[in-house]
């Protein structure tokens, strides 16, 4: 793995869901004139295999492109600097979520947002989809919550590591939700850290091509276990449709 240096003037975070969504990602903030940091933080990824399959992918193209990676699951939390209201550290005496704090030392860490080995345990990320109730199974309320999480954390780290930009391969994708994503970005960033709204679509068949020839894992559902429920159920209303041969 390529150990980033002190992030340069043209520096930028790029949160990264996976190997394939990262190569025309990392290729067009290139061709923009950044130095993108890849940052895999994705606890809805599940289970554990499928979130290694896709870290090992991210690997794989960082090491073929020679870019910096950053994964959640080995970095210690980082302290707490300026930063908007988060999903794990809503506003109290302690420790206030205002882009308006004087300056002065940083912030104490706070709680832990998941970062070490619990950076890749679903918890966490589970029990902010059970609030939802009911509401889980709409992607339009589920999904900007999952963006959220993960931005929180993305923000957290580019702040504490002193990038002054970040960005997601989110927005590589047709089947995310691209209003959600960009509206998340804008909240987590401020004065001091700028969200790029870069549309990374236009790389899509490349990025399919380039892929596939390095022999990339291409995953079959977004990422939470809902995702792959809603990709998959079609598997079992076809095998209660079958006529029942068990009685014949
Ligand atoms: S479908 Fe994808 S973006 Fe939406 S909640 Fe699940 S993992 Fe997150």
């Amino acid at each position: 793995m390529n150990t980033p240096a002190k992030p340069s003037e043209n520096a930028i975070l790029l949160h990264a869901c996976c190997g394939p969504c990262s190569i025309m990602s990392v290729q067009i903030l290139r061709d923009r004139g950044y130095a993108p940091t890849l940052f895999f933080h994705n606890p809805n990824i599940h289970p554990l295999t499928e979130y290694l399959r896709r870290r090992e992918g991210l690997l794989d193209v960082a090491a073929r492109m020679h870019v910096p990676v950053l994964l959640a699951d080995q970095l210690r939390p980082p302290a707490s600097v300026d930063q908007p209201a988060s999903v794990d550290q809503p506003a109290s005496v302690d420790q206030p979520a205002s882009v308006d704090q004087p300056a002065g030392p940083a912030q104490p860490a706070g709680p832990d947002l998941g970062f070490g080995p619990a950076a890749a345990h679903p918890g966490p990320w589970l029990s902010a989809m059970a609030a939802l109730g009911p509401g889980m199974d709409d992607m339009a309320q589920r999904c900007p919550r999952c963006y959220e999480i993960r931005f929180v954390a993305t923000a957290r780290v580019a702040r504490s590591q002193g990038y002054v930009c970040f960005t997601s391969t989110l927005l590589y994708s047709r089947y995310q939700n691209r209003r959600a994503i960009l509206a998340e970005g804008e909240r987590q960033a401020g004065p001091d850290l700028a969200f790029l709204p870069e549309d990374f679509r236009p790389g899509l068949l490349e990025g399919v091509r380039l892929s596939k020839q390095w022999g990339i894992y291409r995953q079959q559902y977004c990422g939470c276990l809902l995702s792959e429920h809603e990709r998959y159920k079609r598997l079992l209303e076809i095998e209660t449709e079958k006529p029942d041969t068990a009685s014949e």
